[in-house]
């Protein structure tokens, strides 16, 4: 795979437009943890690749897991005077809909299950196809739409609104903390890695790998 990206790179001028002055320079390959600065007004261009694909795709396949976990599972359990009480994140949000808090069971259903669980989707049919040569339609589409949607993922809030809550209510209940409490926080962390790791110019270059790819060779990938 590494021959004919390297001569497709060869055959295209890659060019980057600095974002502070304009100015416009070619693309040149960079070693690995090191950034590209413009020759005018010294700002960051662009950086080399952070992490590989591979890498991308475990955290993203990882999240799936945890994501799975984090909703098919209590995420604490509250014991007093022989009551024993659990509530999901599903059932979290259901509970302030039945307790006359539409908007906000709306903006926990949204944020904290919705949003991510399509950002997870969305990286999936991202970079699987990548990882093996192809490209699927829509992927443009995708690909913008996730990153509208990804600003609104609240996790990491709903996390420490959760910590704070069940550390108060120590004090008049026991709390045990489920699984799923363990696998949202490890959610959270993958989700960090992966907004962390995710370059917009890395994912486009693979991109434009591959198009030249099956632009040189429709009918499959040279050996
Ligand atoms: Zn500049």
């Amino acid at each position: 795979m590494q021959s004919w990206n390297e001569h497709c790179l060869e055959t295209q001028q890659r060019l980057t437009a600095c974002s502070q002055c304009d100015l416009l320079l070619q693309e040149v390959d960079l070693a690995q943890h090191h950034d590209a600065h413009c020759v005018r007004c010294g700002a960051v261009l662009y950086r080399s690749a952070r992490v590989r694909l591979d890498w991308m795709i475990a955290f993203a396949a990882g999240s799936a897991v945890l994501f799975l976990v984090s909703n098919f599972f209590p995420i604490p359990s509250l014991e007093k005077q022989g009551i024993h009480n659990t509530a999901t994140l599903t059932k979290t949000a259901l509970s302030l809909y039945d307790q006359g808090q539409p908007l906000v069971a709306a903006l926990i259903l949204a944020t904290i299950i919705l949003i991510p669980a399509f950002d997870i989707c969305a990286m999936l049919y991202l970079l699987l196809p990548l990882r093996y040569g192809r490209l699927l339609p829509g992927m443009p589409m995708i690909f913008r739409m996730r990153l509208a949607a990804c600003s609104w993922s609240m996790m990491e809030v709903f996390m420490l609104g959760v910590l704070v809550t069940l550390i108060k209510l120590s004090d008049v209940a026991k709390i045990v903390p489920g699984i799923s409490l363990w696998a949202f926080a490890g959610l959270v962390i993958l989700f960090s890695a992966i907004n962390a790791s995710f370059s917009v110019r890395d994912f486009w270059i693979w991109v434009n790998l591959i198009r030249c790819a099956e632009r040189d060779h429709p009918n499959g990938q040279p050996a």
